[in-house]
């Protein structure tokens, strides 16, 4: 989506209060394991340690121990006559205190019991009574099992708030929002301030709007004369066509409840979040009927699932999908809500999805023609600030084939440029400036060239003038440059006519101009660079589709391999023989080669100009059309800017 958005984000709305617990409860769960591990620490702390030789040696042997316990067969804890308490070796441990006074960490109790039977042979000691115990530590048990427990729970709240919040849910974090759709929602508190006055041109795409609108608020018209009520309407278009901008029109003027959800938010690596998002989607719709639904890039889950499956099965995908079709199906023509969704890759779609019933309506929006993109332009320097220079015919003919968003974002470039000159106002010189930047990319006055490269790129520019200037059926020439500009080293700049058709003469003279450059490096160095990349790459496909195609060679006749459908793609096979693939790829050869023989002929027959126009770009890297008029005479002008690398 494009930039330069004419309306402000929604204020967020407060975070639903949590309970005392939530957000803390983990800190309780500390605390609490602290407490428990210290009175652990404490409930030992009562005994203290001892050695066998000290136990042997000073408590056995002087007749100090009163009896044993072995505890779970390896501690041996020995309680001390009460009488010796608080005197002597034992004068730490107060008179009266309750056993047992000392622990022994002991291998096992048979073999404990061994040894003290045999220091009490040594000694000659009175028999001192061993009991055996088991106990359960069950705090330490029950700490055993919930402290990893509570790890994992610790870690998988983690991933949950994480992807929750890359889904968009919205409202803070809490784990059973996750099947929620978080679709942004316009109504009364929270309206969309876009509005048809903010959508220019596109003057058919809106009245079909615009009705939808009417349907919603104004019913009985339709259905009073039995018509039914369309389900879902599908905005398709090439990016930056202003789909997203329409339907946020629609939510500010139809002054409904307007459920705004991109495709992707219903796809999550969690299996079963799509479809438990759309169901509620729908059904939060139907609570605030009459209202519309808009789903974004509906190609994210509208896939058809044919095309998916030949290259990898997501069932996640499909059963979102399949979920939308049923919710689609499920509501009637009558309820009041209408699906609206926007696409670029319509051909990506799911033929289920576009059949009669769900979405019945497809509204194609194009990109903009002249007087469109002078209404888009008008739209977009409102907020700028202005010389009187500005023409915004001119502008309006500089940028065929732009889209909306292109022309909001040169509009925007142009005042940054214009503010990085230290200007008061913005002039025709920054919009043509940003024009070019947009085209081109930026300018990379510093790329160093050597004089050999440059020399090159000045005579296959001059190639693609010449050429160009000379043959009828070519666009008009504005400029041409030697200046480096994003990936190239220089171009020359067209108006192009707006064709909707093509004839085969045409095609034939455009292939000549796009070879003008490699064919004047072949006639002046008599060797040929690397430079006619995306030429080459451009006339060659031009060639296919005019063989392949569009049926304008003579040999292959009136036959064409076009599949708008897909289907060809999907089985991966040819639809044609293999005497028939040769057949083409001669074709396209000679196509080419024919076209680059005329071509040579051409400079051949205008060398003198190729050279001059060459000389002057080196010279002054950029020659425009008045100049270029003094060398080749004059062209009947036509008018629009595309830039020929
Ligand atoms: P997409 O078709 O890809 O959804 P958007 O609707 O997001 O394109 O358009 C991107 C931006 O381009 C818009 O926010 C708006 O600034 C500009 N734009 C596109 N079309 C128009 C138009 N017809 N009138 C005014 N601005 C437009």
């Amino acid at each position: 989506m494009g930039n330069n958005d004419p309306q402000t984000p929604p204020p967020q709305k407060p975070k639903p209060p949590g309970g005392p617990l939530q957000g803390w409860w983990w800190v309780y769960i500390l605390v609490a394991v602290l407490l428990i591990s210290q009175w652990l620490m404490w409930g030992s702390g009562s005994m203290k340690e001892t050695t066998w030789l000290d136990f042997e040696n000073n408590m056995l042997a002087n007749q100090d121990v009163e009896s044993i316990v072995i505890v779970n067969q390896d501690k041996a804890e020995i309680f001390i006559k009460p009488e010796r308490l608080g005197q002597g070796a034992y004068k730490d441990i107060s008179k009266g205190k309750e056993g047992p006074h000392y622990f022994i960490n002991i291998g096992s109790g048979e073999h404990f019991e061994d040894k003290v039977d045999e220091a009490i042979a040594k000694y000659n000691l009175d028999p001192i009574p061993i009991k055996y115990q088991k106990r359960s530590n069950w705090w330490g048990e029950i700490l055993s099992w919930t402290i990893p427990l509570l790890i994992i729970a610790a870690v998988w709240i983690f991933i949950l708030r994480r992807v929750g919040r890359g889904s968009g849910s919205g409202s803070g974090f809490n784990p059973f929002d996750f099947g929620k759709s978080g679709a942004q929602v316009f109504d009364d508190t929270n309206t969309s301030k876009v509005t048809f006055q903010d959508v220019a041109g596109l003057e058919e795409a809106k009245v079909e709007v615009m009705e939808i609108v009417d349907f919603l608020k104004n019913p009985e018209t339709y259905t009073r004369l039995g018509a039914k009520i369309p389900k879902g309407v599908i905005l398709v278009g090439p990016p930056g066509a202003g789909k997203t901008l329409m339907a946020r029109a629609v939510a500010g003027e139809a002054k409904v409840p307007f459920f705004s959800i991109s495709g992707s938010e219903f796809v999550e690596m969690f299996v079963g979040v799509g479809a438990s998002r759309v169901r509620d989607l729908f059904r939060k719709a139907k609570e605030k009927a009459p209202s519309i639904i808009f789903i974004d890039e509906i190609d994210a889950i509208g896939r058809s699932r044919s095309k998916a499956f030949s290259l990898q099965a997501n069932d996640e995908r499909e059963s979102t999908l399949n979920q939308l079709l049923t919710e689609m199906d499920g509501f009637g023509t009558n309820t009041g809500v209408i699906v609206m969704a926007a696409t670029n890759r319509a051909d990506m779609l799911d033929r289920a999805l576009l059949r009669p019933g769900r979405f019945d309506r497809h509204i194609y929006l194009e990109l903009p023609n002249l007087e469109e993109r002078k209404a888009i332009f008008k739209v977009h320097i409102r907020p700028l600030k202005l010389a009187d220079s500005i023409d915004l015919h001119t502008l309006g003919g500089q940028t065929p084939g732009f889209s909306g968003a292109d022309i909001a974002n040169i509009c925007n470039e142009a005042a940054l440029i214009a503010a990085r000159r230290k200007k008061t106002a913005i002039e025709m010189e920054d919009f043509t400036e940003a024009i070019d930047r947009i085209i081109a990319g930026l300018e990379k006055k510093t790329k160093i060239i050597s004089e050999k490269e440059k020399k090159i790129v000045a005579y296959h520019e001059s190639g693609h003038a010449t050429v160009s200037w000379h043959l009828e059926h070519t666009d008009t020439l504005m400029k041409v440059s030697i200046v480096p500009r994003g990936k190239s080293l220089g171009a020359a700049w067209y108006l192009p006519e707006e064709h909707q058709i093509y004839t085969r003469s045409q095609f034939l003279d455009r292939l000549c101009a796009a070879l003008g450059g490699r064919a004047a490096e072949d006639i002046i160095f008599d060797e040929v660079s690397s430079g006619a990349l995306d030429d080459l790459e451009k006339v060659t496909k031009q060639a296919y589709t005019m063989v392949a195609f569009y049926g304008l060679d003579p040999e292959m006749g009136n036959i064409s391999y076009y599949d708008s459908t897909g289907e060809y793609e999907q089985s991966l096979q040819k639809p044609y023989s293999e005497a028939t693939a040769q057949l083409i790829d001669r074709e396209v050869r000679e196509l080419i080669e024919s076209s680059y023989t005329r071509t040579k002929q051409l400079l051949i027959e205008h060398r003198t100009e190729l050279e001059e126009l060459a000389q002057l770009l080196l010279n002054k890297e950029v020659v425009l059309q008045d100049e270029l008029e003094k060398i080749f005479g004059p062209r009947p002008g036509k008018n629009g800017t595309e830039p020929h690398p």
